[in-house]
């Protein structure tokens, strides 16, 4: 059973320490930064081996190098990215796996947000890292790929299991929450998810991780029925 910490940095981005105890070895998903991952895994004895990548972005893989340096870890990243993730060791894309001791992940491609974006997917722990792709009530803008793969996109994620943990790389809950009301003004669930999102932010609580089932029902994007309408409320959002 792999233990998962979420670490704050930034402003809202979260990376996320995923231990495996059965190998002892430990796993950073995009770390935007080095210095706190570094002391988060220094404070629970764990030692970095490896670094996921979703995408280039700074904002998930300027602390590569330095935690690299650091720990000799092996970094795996997107094979279209490799380019623009000069760190990476490994590259992988849709169809291949990537380990972490005991536990394997498979690769799922998720363009859009950026040309090579991948998705890890560790079926026997019901876990997905999506990065920037799919987040609570929202996804991804589209710097990089167009509405169609997006829809692609959150049509993949709708297929995993119900109870799949979803780990973004962002807590832009509320903020999405307020347009998914305006998107589907009569959707319940949403008005009951988002009265409970703005009782954890009063607290200063995280709301990520979220599940596939949790988007399925609120996520205006993951249920957009066509193309159009995903292109409609991204542009909508991105006007919000
Ligand atoms: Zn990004
Ligand atoms: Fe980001």
């Amino acid at each position: 059973m792999l233990e998962i910490i979420r670490i704050p940095v930034l402003s809202d981005n979260y990376v996320w320490l995923v231990h495996e105890p059965q190998s002892r070895e430990t796993m950073v998903v995009d770390p935007a930064v080095a210095e706190p991952v570094l002391a988060e895994a220094e404070k629970r004895g764990w030692k970095i081996t490896q670094i996921w990548n979703t995408h280039w972005h700074p904002d998930h893989t300027g602390g590569n190098a330095a935690i690299k340096e650091a720990t000799g870890c092996h970094i795996t990243g997107p094979e279209a990215e490799k380019a623009r993730i000069p760190t990476l060791d490994t590259m992988v894309k849709e169809g291949d796996r990537v380990r972490l001791g005991d536990v394997v992940a498979d690769v799922i491609d998720v363009p859009a947000h950026t040309a090579g974006h991948i998705a890890f997917h560790i079926a026997d722990e019901e876990v997905v890292f999506v990065g920037d792709t799919l987040f609570a009530m929202g996804c991804g803008r589209l710097f990089e790929g167009t509405a169609a793969q997006m829809y692609d996109n959150m049509q993949k994620l709708s297929k995993l299991p119900g109870d799949t943990k979803v780990y973004c790389a962002h807590e832009y809950t509320q903020a999405n929450g307020e347009y998914a009301l305006v998107a589907e003004p009569d959707n319940q669930e949403l008005k009951t998810r988002m009265d409970a999102v703005l009782a954890a932010r009063a607290k200063g609580e995280a709301t990520v991780p979220t599940t596939i089932a949790l988007e399925a029902a609120t996520n205006p994007f993951m249920r957009a029925n066509s193309v159009e309408q995903l292109a409609e409320r991204r542009t909508a959002k991105d006007n919000f």
